[in-house]
Formats: structure tokens, C-alpha cells, sequence
């Protein structure tokens, strides 16, 4: 008899999980917007180089890391936001998994900088290969800086998987959009290769949604709003005469969170049942606040599904509101006269 089973070393435990949590350079982008906002930035850059390819830096003005903080924070399974398995079920940040920095620092080579309030100094870190190599007192505002370059660079496979600048700079612009949409009471800049992408300022979230998507968008807006013991909902929906061809504009938010939920847009479509032209989808920015104990987002590294506790009342109270807001807005169906 003989023993084979051996614990993996760190650095290939965190390569592992790597493969999870980024997916492409829009993940990355994702995991630093979100943790710039648990940290309570009140202004975020995204700076971003050949779509993220060789180079993502997110820079905010939050509240920074102590040095022994920012040597944890690339710990797998190292994180401020909970403490025990029952915070699980009271989730007020974004982060909790203490995965994304240790994920992120296995596979490319990542500068932090980082400074808390107070403190005369900050801290620069440099980590490549899992590996701190370098470790320095440094000179910078309050706030932190994350630099990720060489995205994959150890995993040729996932490096040659990547799709065109075109294709990867849209999927980060989908997250930013995301991120940005949720959070108007912060400011946020993107730059691609130096140039400027967005420059929002502070808004309320009608103005957000606008100054993402366009000025034209404003007139489009029907607002929702609903309350119940189970739901807050509010947000806007689009005038079914302004439904599109693709579904580019659909939008959940819950708790302040993008995901993805097939039986919610089901809820959304059939309140727009006979109001939209064939083949076209309507525009939906949907907020839903919930009970963070009625609710799992533990279910997928990503974040983007959620378990709802009571999904069917949640259907049913989205679809009456929506319908409910289409018809005081007074839109009147569009009629086919083909039929
Ligand atoms: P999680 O967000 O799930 O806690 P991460 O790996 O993303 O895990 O981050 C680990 C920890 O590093 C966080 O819990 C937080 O304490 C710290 N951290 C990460 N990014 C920042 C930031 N921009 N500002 C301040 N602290 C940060
Ligand atoms: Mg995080």
C-alpha cells in the first residue's frame, strides 16, 4: 500500500480557481471595480491597454490597505468583508470570496499601491508568479491602485483563447456599464490607451443611464417604483416603441448587483406582451431590493446568478408594476395591421 494523495501548493490551488473567476479581461475589470467599491471610493479609474490585454489599472480614493492588509489581501481566501458562514446571509459588499486577488496574482503579474487615510506613506507591492517580488514604502494618495499586466501570461492556452480588441474592449465596457449603473453617486473615468472612454460624473440614476447610453435615452425612460414587504423595485423601463432588435439593454440589479435571471426578464417580457413589435426586446433598467436573507449569491464564482426565496411572488409583483407604469405612462399598443 501507498499514499498519493498530496495538498497542492498554494500558487497551483490558486491557478485552479483562477480558471473560475477570470474568464477574460472584463473579469478582472469586474473583480477590482467591485472591490474599489466595497473600499467606499467616491471616485474610480479605470485605465485599460489593448482592451486589457497587457494592461488593467483601476485607481481609487477609498480607504486604502494597512501593509500587513495588502501583503493579505493576495492570500487565497483572505477578506474584511465576513467573518463568519452567517454573514454569508447578510451580504452588504460585493466581495466576500477572498478569491480575486490571490485568483489574479497566479495568473499575471500585478502592482499594488495602496495608502490608508492618515498614514504619511503607502505601500507598493509587486507580485509575480503568486510571488511577492518586491515590496517597497512608497509616495501616494489615499486610496489604493491596482495595476494587472500580462493577463495569462502563464497559460498560453487562455492567452491564444482571448478574442479580438474589439470583442474584449466590449465586454469590459459591459461591465463598467454595469458597475457604473448601480453606483451614480460615484464618479468614474475609463481611458483606453490614454484615450478618454467615459467620464461620468455624480448622478442620480436617471442621469447615469443617460449619460452611459445617450441623450436620446431620456425620453425613452418610463419609471417604475413599487414597494411591498418582500420587494423594493424601482428603476426604468423602455417605451415599447423604442424596443430593440438585440438585447443590449436589459438590465437587473439586485441588492446593487448585475445578474442574470431568465425567469425575471420572462416577468418583464410578458408585461410588454402585445405592446412591442415582433422580434424586437424591450429596454429594462430593473433595482430590486431584497432582504439579503431571502437571497443566495453564493452560487457561482461570478456572482451573476442569485436564489431567490419566493421567485414566483418576485414575477408576479415585476410584472404587475411594470404594466401598471406602462399604462399611467398611457403607451398604447402598437397595432399590426398586417394581422
Ligand atoms: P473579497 O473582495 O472577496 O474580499 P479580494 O481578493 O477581491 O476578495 O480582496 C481581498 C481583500 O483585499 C478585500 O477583502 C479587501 O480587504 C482588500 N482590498 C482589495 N481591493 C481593495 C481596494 N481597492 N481598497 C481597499 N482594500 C482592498
Ligand atoms: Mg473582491
Amino acid at each position: 500500500m501507498s499514499d498519493i494523495i498530496q495538498l497542492l501548493p498554494d500558487h497551483v490551488a490558486n491557478q485552479i480557481a483562477a480558471g473560475e473567476v477570470v474568464q477574460r479581461p472584463a473579469s478582472v475589470v469586474k473583480e477590482l471595480l467591485e472591490n474599489a467599491i466595497d473600499a467606499q471610493a467616491s471616485h474610480i479609474k479605470l485605465l485599460v491597454k489593448e482592451a486589457g490585454k497587457t494592461r488593467i489599472q483601476v485607481i481609487d480614493d477609498g480607504i486604502g490597505m494597512s501593509v500587513t492588509d495588502a501583503r493579505l489581501s493576495f492570500e487565497r481566501h483572505a477578506t474584511s468583508k465576513i467573518r463568519k458562514a452567517e454573514d454569508l446571509f447578510q451580504l452588504d459588499t460585493k466581495g466576500f470570496r477572498g478569491e480575486a486577488l490571490a485568483s489574479i496574482a497566479a495568473i499575471a503579474h500585478v502592482e499594488l499601491k495602496t495608502k490608508q487615510a492618515g498614514d504619511e506613506v503607502g505601500t507598493e507591492i509587486k507580485i509575480e508568479g503568486s510571488e511577492v517580488s518586491s515590496q517597497e514604502v512608497c509616495v501616494t494618495p489615499t486610496g489604493t491602485s491596482i495595476c494587472v499586466k500580462n493577463l495569462f501570461y502563464n497559460i498560453p492556452a487562455r492567452r491564444n483563447f482571448l478574442k479580438s480588441n474589439t470583442v474584449e474592449l466590449r465586454h469590459i465596457i459591459d461591465e463598467f456599464h454595469r458597475v457604473a449603473m448601480v453606483h451614480p453617486s460615484i464618479k468614474f473615468d475609463m481611458y483606453h490607451n490614454d484615450s478618454e472612454v467615459f467620464s461620468l460624473p455624480v448622478a442620480n440614476h436617471r442621469q447615469r443611464i443617460v449619460h452611459i447610453l445617450g441623450g436620446k435615452t431620456n425620453e425613452k425612460l418610463v419609471p417604475i417604483q413599487e414597494e411591498t414587504d418582500l420587494v423594493k423595485i424601482s428603476g426604468f423601463v423602455g417605451k415599447p416603441e423604442f424596443a430593440k432588435r438585440s438585447r443590449g439593454e436589459q438590465f437587473f440589479f439586485v441588492n446593487n448587483r448585475f445578474i442574470k435571471s431568465a425567469y425575471l426578464n420572462h416577468a418583464v417580457t410578458s408585461a410588454f406582451e402585445g405592446l412591442c413589435k415582433e422580434k424586437t426586446f424591450p429596454t429594462y433598467f430593473v433595482y430590486l431590493d431584497v432582504d439579503p436573507k431571502s437571497i443566495d449569491i453564493n452560487i457561482h464564482p461570478t456572482k451573476t446568478e442569485i436564489k431567490f426565496d419566493d421567485e414566483h411572488s418576485l414575477y408576479a409583483m415585476l410584472r404587475s408594476t411594470i404594466k401598471h407604469s406602462l399604462g399611467q405612462f398611457s403607451v398604447a399598443p402598437v397595432l399590426d395591421f398586417n394581422k
